[in-house]
């Protein structure tokens, strides 16, 4: 199998006649359709709602696309709920799921109207004293603990993970809340990440489609939504199949069916938090080959580093790369593809089989859409590239600029010394 770029060489030509590289590019029409297919895959669920998991992309164009295809925001921290209130999405579109969160930050959710997802059993009284009154609607995550298999052997490891509450806790937590009046129940979890395989979210929709129904009947708390948060993987590799939204969302159709439909809580909502599903594929790193280096091994230097995309150094994660404009030439050089810092791990690629690459080459970056700007950082003083949308009518926007070095040094307030720069 091979990936295709949503973009061309030639028209990648003709944006940098504007636009230097390094710079991400987005694809409007493939955010688009895939979020119609998230929806149309749960439309049996009349209550369905994907809330996006703003921590995957931050930026807020991309944020508006998905409002308008119906998607609400998953914020975990001040600033991610001050891009929701600011692109007008407030209330129940907004599912605030944070940990160890500030007073603050608690304080402003809930003036937006968001749901609160409790990431553990203290923050009952934590949220109470910032708020007052609690919200009639609160929702709690739930970590089943232990070690979780699918059948293709993909494991992970809820038990060691830091996040929500233990199975005794949601029950005393679902009759505490009761009694001081909350009326609405939400269950989340979130217990895998970048899951490759249809059977994660049927699996987990299992486990908290059956805690919902004891959960109703021991604290007679009434369960209105199950969120199955995010965790629904993408195809990074090109010989990974990539998960299919359709079966996804008949296999939770068949739990709800099984679990919920018999237990006479036919009318619970189920909501979703994805992240990485719903950008992921649709952006990409453009950057420049800019040296040739020859010693133990064959580099290729880009102008883009781990500054602008850092998952294969923190996570040695696979992200394809395609030579624009050399698609189909054969692929027997082997390259590591470097970036520019000082760390041996700001790398791209290593040992990559890619075609022979001249100086001046756009390679194209594959799955940069999710975890990927919004990941970035500024080590060695190097500044985050530009982000740009591939429009739906083929028109190309910024849509955010590259930092300068002004951007970098703006927390030094008053610093004398960086007067003496024209930036
Ligand atoms: C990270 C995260 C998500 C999104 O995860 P993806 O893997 O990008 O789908 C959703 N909900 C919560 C609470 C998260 O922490």
């Amino acid at each position: 199998m091979t990936k295709v770029p949503f973009i061309t060489k030639e028209q990648i030509k003709e944006i940098t006649k504007t636009y230097p590289t390094p710079f991400h590019i987005y694809d409007e029409k493939g955010i688009r359709e895939n979020a119609r297919a998230v929806r149309e895959a749960f439309a049996w669920n009349p209550g369905f709602r994907e809330y996006f998991a703003v921590k995957a992309n931050t930026n807020p164009h991309l944020i508006t696309i998905l409002k308008e295809e119906g998607c609400g925001t998953d914020c975990a921290s001040l600033t991610e709920l001050m891009i929701s209130d600011a692109l007008d999405i407030r209330g129940d579109m907004v599912m605030f799921s944070s940990n160890e969160t500030p007073a603050e930050e608690y304080r402003y959710a809930n003036e937006l109207g968001a749901i609160i997802n409790l990431d553990d059993i203290t923050h009952i009284p934590f949220l109470e004293n910032i708020v007052g009154t609690l919200p009639e609607t609160i929702s709690c995550r739930y970590n089943p603990g232990g070690i979780i298999e699918m059948s293709n052997g993909i494991m992970d490891n809820p038990g060691d993970a830091k996040f929500g509450m233990t199975k005794e806790q949601m029950y005393e937590a679902f009759a505490i809340l009761k009694s001081k009046g909350v009326k609405n129940f939400g269950i989340h979890a979130f217990i895998a990440s970048n899951t490759i395989t249809n059977e994660y979210y049927p699996v987990l929709a299992k486990q908290l489609f059956e805690l919902a129904v004891d959960l109703q009947k021991k604290t007679d708390a009434r369960v209105t939504f199950i969120n199955l948060s995010g965790g629904v993987g993408v195809a990074y590799h090109p010989d990974e199949a990539g998960n299919n939204i359709y079966e996804i969302g008949a296999g939770v159709k068949k739990m709800y069916e099984e679990v919920l439909i018999p237990a006479g809580m036919g009318e619970v909502a189920i909501y979703t938090e994805m992240g990485r599903f719903m950008t992921g594929p649709y952006g990409g790193l453009i950057t420049k080959a800019i040296h040739k280096k020859h010693i133990y091994k064959e580099y290729i230097g880009v102008d883009a580093c781990a500054v602008d995309l850092i998952r294969p150094a923190m996570y040695k994660a696979y992200h394809h790369i395609t030579v624009l404009g050399k698609e189909t030439d054969a692929q027997n050089q082997k390259y590591d593809v470097v970036g520019g810092l000082c760390e041996n791990n700001d790398k791209f690629a290593i040992d990559r089989m890619l075609p022979q690459i001249e100086i001046g080459d756009y390679l194209f970056i594959h799955d940069t859409g999710a975890h990927c700007y919004s990941l970035g950082y500024n080590y060695n003083g190097k500044l985050k590239s530009a982000e740009l949308l591939l429009k739906d009518n083929g028109e190309v926007e910024l849509i955010r600029r590259a930092e300068t070095p002004r951007d970098y040094l703006a927390t030094l307030d008053g610093f004398p010394v960086f007067e003496k720069f024209k930036f």
